[in-house]
């Protein structure tokens, strides 16, 4: 029988249900604490390792979708038009180092480049996009290039549905290639994108030093967290990943190997070098060199003919102090690494993330000296 408290609570339901629909629009918080490189160092550990001489950098690995092997030190030189140059290439892979050439390459300087440094080829990628044209170029080049085996599959939003077709397809047309994708920084996108068939997954949205994809858009994620929950997602598929972005000294190159990063990819630390692209400026007796994001107004002014109605640039300029061969450098990022190794106890490269214990701080370097080193 309907009493008045059956129908006022009757009432009170559907007020409910209007109140809190199923699907809430309210805005979820994380409140997991994630980490860039900046918030921890790595502990010492007890070790036996007598000099940094006896750590090993060199890596093998092999891999999941191309079931290619890979052996050398897994740095590689960003895809940039600054950084990933053929004369670049030509320095790094004398030091066993890895570089995903820029796609603004021609067939015919790649065709140049190859006959060459027949030697390099196979530490070295070639970038492509998603639109056709990249995709034309980039089946030239290795049609006529056989011996490079790597494949930089590189959007600035690796979350969209477009992208994942696109890895299924350049895998069903490269079977036996080695893919890197990417980028993107969550677990559960690592896996599709293996699934879908990429090798290598690129980690990294905002963290870059020439990037302002934080700023214009609010996205992002602290990329060392990144790097440690990403590794996690595609060693459990036996696939890879690589840390891209956000590395500013060797220290931040060891932190992400300590997170899980198979590979470290470098933009900034390997610009302003003789063997980077970008302008060579002179102002007051000192040299500098241009650096510019891919997605910086100055690189859509070049390759796309100025920054489309509909877009906002999500890249800047700097001038980078000229900092001579790169090859002092690379030196400087690999002495770094084996001393990492050394004072936590790690004989090989391979072994660092298992030696790793992050200690979060408040600060890393004693600032008196406002020197970056
Ligand atoms: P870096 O080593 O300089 O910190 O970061 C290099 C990475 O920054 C590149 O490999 C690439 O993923 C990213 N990057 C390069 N250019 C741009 C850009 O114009 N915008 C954004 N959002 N990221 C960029």
């Amino acid at each position: 029988m309907e009493t008045k408290n059956t129908r006022n609570h009757e009432k009170n339901q559907s007020l409910q249900i209007r109140r809190y629909p199923e699907v809430s629009t309210m805005p979820h918080i994380d409140n997991d604490v994630k980490l860039d490189f900046k918030d921890v160092l790595l502990r010492p550990k007890r070790s036996t390792l007598k000099s940094r001489s006896e750590v090993d950098l060199t890596r093998s690995f092999s891999f999941r979708n191309s079931k290619q092997v890979y052996t050398g030190i897994p740095i590689i030189a960003a895809n940039m038009d600054t950084v990933g140059t053929f004369e670049m290439a030509k320095v790094l892979c004398k030091f066993s180092l890895f570089t995903a050439i820029h796609k603004h390459y021609s067939l015919k300087q790649w065709k140049e480049f190859a006959v060459q440094n027949s030697d390099c080829l196979e530490h070295l990628a070639a970038s492509s996009g998603m639109s056709s044209s990249d995709f034309e170029q980039l089946e030239e080049i290795l049609e006529a290039i056989p011996q490079v085996k790597y494949i930089c599959l590189d959007v600035a939003n690796g979350y969209s549905e477009q992208f994942v077709e696109c890895v299924k397809e350049v895998r069903k047309r490269f079977p036996q290639h080695t893919i890197m994708a990417g980028n993107v920084v969550t677990g559960e996108m690592v896996e599709e994108l293996i699934l879908s068939g990429a090798d290598i997954i690129k980690v990294g949205i905002g963290p870059g030093s020439v990037c302002t994809t934080r700023k214009k858009t609010g996205v992002g994620y602290p990329q060392l967290s990144a790097v440690m929950e990403c590794a996690d997602a595609a060693h459990g598929l036996k696939g890879h990943i690589i840390s891209d972005g956000g590395c500013s000294c060797p220290g931040d190159v060891a932190k992400a190997f300590g997170a899980g990063a198979d590979f470290v990819m470098l933009g900034g630390m390997l610009a302003g070098h003789s063997e980077s692209g970008g302008e060579l400026i002179e102002r007051d007796g000192k040299k500098y060199k241009l650096f510019y994001g891919m997605s910086s107004e100055m690189a859509m002014k070049k390759y796309a003919g100025g920054v489309a109605e509909y877009r906002a640039s999500e890249g800047k300029t700097v001038e980078v102090p000229f900092k001579g061969d790169v090859e002092h450098t690379i030196r400087d990022i690999l002495g770094g690494i084996r001393s990492t190794c050394t004072y936590v106890g790690a004989a090989k490269l391979k072994e660092l993330s298992r030696r790793t214990t992050f200690i979060r701080v408040t600060q890393q370097v004693n600032p008196i000296f406002n020197d970056n080193k």
